[in-house]
């Protein structure tokens, strides 16, 4: 589900407005667009992966996060480290990700990632319900 989306960051591009299969942005006639329909997200992270500015955080859980440390994530990085992850650049499609399924399975814990890929074990490692 999206989580949040940074004001003081975003270009207001509407980008992630165009590009949400689930209509869950409005837009508006000046700034950022805005989260309005929340509870309809299904996680797919168009908008995360789209957003110019990284400016949208989205976990893969079903329903908002308690307790979500929103300045913890903008610190951390974590809001861009799945496009720079999957090897997306500012809105670049990656090369050719055929591991996509895998790598969801790795963050939802469902599936460790072969222990000589150091960087994708890392990653594992650390996650948590804020990663997610
Ligand atoms: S994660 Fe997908 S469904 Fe959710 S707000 Fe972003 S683009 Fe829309
Ligand atoms: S894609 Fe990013 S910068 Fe563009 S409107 Fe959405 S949040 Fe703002």
């Amino acid at each position: 589900m999206i989580e949040f989306l940074l004001e003081e960051t975003c270009v207001g591009c509407d980008i992630c407005a165009d590009i949400c299969p689930q209509d869950v942005f409005d837009t508006q006639a000046s700034g950022p667009p805005v989260i309005a329909r929340q509870e309809d997200c299904h996680s797919c992270r168009q908008c995360n992966l789209h957003c110019p500015v990284s400016a949208i955080h989205v976990s893969l859980l079903r329903e908002p996060t308690p307790d979500l440390d929103r300045d913890a994530i903008v610190a951390s990085g974590r809001i861009s480290a799945y496009a720079e992850w999957l090897g997306w650049r500012k809105g670049k499609a990656p090369p050719g990700d055929k591991a996509h399924s895998l790598r969801l399975r790795e963050l939802r814990g469902e599936r460790a990632p072969d222990p000589g890929d150091r960087v994708r074990r890392q990653l594992y490692e650390v996650r948590d319900s804020n990663y997610l």
